[in-house]
């Protein structure tokens, strides 16, 4: 079984992974396990984790009490259709989901995975105006640097540049994008969406947005305030807000979700990734009242969606689970004292001239380099400072585990501006 070395010819050549070249460009790293905030190589080599496996494992990995959990349904019951069907995992999540979720989320949508949460959200949002007699309203309006998913209806949300636009272009819904919230304390950047939303109420069903937060497309913070402004236009020109929470929530951001900081519900909520505490895929679409009422009125009457894993009770288990962990922890002051650190050990990075800008909210600290070329070398010079990083683009990022012990978070962010320092320092 154990086999030391450090990359595997099969996978190189048979296995595609994200975004990858086949055969891969550079081969994948293979891991042997994991345990809290460490991940072990095939070769025995321990890494520090920054990533949390893309927002996910928030706990760190096979935290004791989600693998107890997982573990005692997987004996009783790892999965049965929903169609007809129902059981109790499920129904302690969805209860879960409406308590903590903005007030009036009230109704619950299980799927598989994030892109398909904001699938169901747009479908959501088109069977809402069919349902009203509106069906000319089924166009988008996206924000720049969004980041939605990668299957079809999503990818028509996510930037139109930094996206998969010009690829799929022929068969990509046409939507509006307007302006990135700006990162800093401009408000300029509301106007083009007052602008659009006016002149194309009559054919716009929704706003889709990553509140606070613009993650996989810019990793962008942005204020409360567009975020308020935003939904007060939604209900002014009478389009539906959909908020894509599938990176930011579950307290990341230093808020449960980050629809907090503006105290705004949406139409429309989707939650993903942290949602199992990063152990099983599992992913939600939370709608109002209104917007079930409505579609259940209209024709057909039927929400029109139905994964085959809809539901599925070992995910839904794994998710009460982390949910519980969470909210029993002191989580708030966990990503506040993360916030500090990557505060103190990152910002002093604006002083590199390499850096374009090192930003920092909640458990998120970013270093966004001049020069997109050097990014891969910083991944590479990561791994022999101990640490797990991934960049992409010209962004070196972390987003830590909450419960990373102090020690680890110091090492990793020491061995993060290391690494950015001896690549800067070897290429400019
Ligand atoms: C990751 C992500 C998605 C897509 O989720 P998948 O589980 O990868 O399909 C959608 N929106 C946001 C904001 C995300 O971060």
């Amino acid at each position: 079984m154990t086999d030391a070395s450090l990359t595997d010819e099969f996978d190189q050549q048979h296995i595609w992974h994200p975004y990858a070249k086949m055969p891969a460009q550079q081969a994948p790293i293979k891991v042997q396990r994991t345990q809290g905030s460490l991940i072990t190589l095939a070769n025995g080599q321990v890494l520090i984790d920054g990533m949390s496996s893309w927002w996910a494992a928030i706990h760190g990995y096979n935290h004791p009490k989600i693998m107890q959990a997982m573990h005692q349904q997987i004996e009783i019951m790892p999965h049965i259709m929903f169609g007809g069907l129902t059981h109790q995992p499920a129904i302690e999540l969805c209860k879960r989901l409406v308590a903590l979720t903005p007030d009036g989320l009230n109704k619950v949508f299980l799927s598989d995975s994030g892109s398909v949460a904001m699938e169901v959200a747009i479908k959501m949002a088109l069977q809402y105006w069919m349902s009203k007699k509106k069906p000319e309203k089924n166009r988008l309006v996206s924000l720049r640097h969004a980041y939605h998913g990668d299957t079809f209806a999503t990818m028509a949300v996510c930037d139109p540049d930094n996206g998969m636009h010009h690829l799929f272009s022929s068969i990509l819904a046409p939507h509006f994008f307007v302006k990135a919230p700006n990162l800093h304390n401009h408000n300029d950047d509301i106007e083009e969406l007052e602008n659009i939303l006016k002149k194309h109420r009559q054919e716009i069903a929704a706003l889709t947005l990553e509140p606070i937060v613009q993650g996989a497309g810019g990793m962008r913070f942005y204020r409360a305030d567009y975020l308020r402004q935003a939904k007060a236009l939604c209900e002014k020109y009478e389009v539906l807000l959909i908020a894509d929470e599938i990176a930011t929530g579950f307290g990341r951001t230093g808020k449960l979700f980050a629809c907090e900081w503006a105290q705004i519900t949406p139409d429309i909520l989707c939650v993903g990734k942290a949602l199992t505490g990063g152990n099983i895929t599992l992913a939600a679409t939370l709608c109002t009242d209104e917007i079930s009422t409505t579609i259940s009125q209209g024709t057909p009457g039927l929400l029109m969606h139905g994964p085959t894993f809809m539901g599925n009770p070992l995910a839904c288990a794994t998710a009460v689970a982390s949910i519980d962990l969470l909210l029993a922890s002191d989580w708030q002051t966990h990503v506040q004292n993360i916030e500090n650190t990557l505060k103190t050990m990152l910002l002093p990075l604006n002083d590199l001239a390499g850096v374009k800008e090192a930003r920092v909210l909640g458990a998120i600290g970013v270093v966004e380099l001049k020069r997109s070329d050097l990014a891969p070398l910083v991944q590479a010079e990561a791994i022999k400072q101990g640490i797990w990083l991934r960049p992409f683009g010209r962004l070196v990022y972390v987003m830590p585990a909450f419960n990373i012990p102090k020690e680890q978070l110091n090492k990793l962010l020491d061995g993060m501006a290391k690494a950015i320092k001896n690549i800067l320092n070897a290429n400019l």
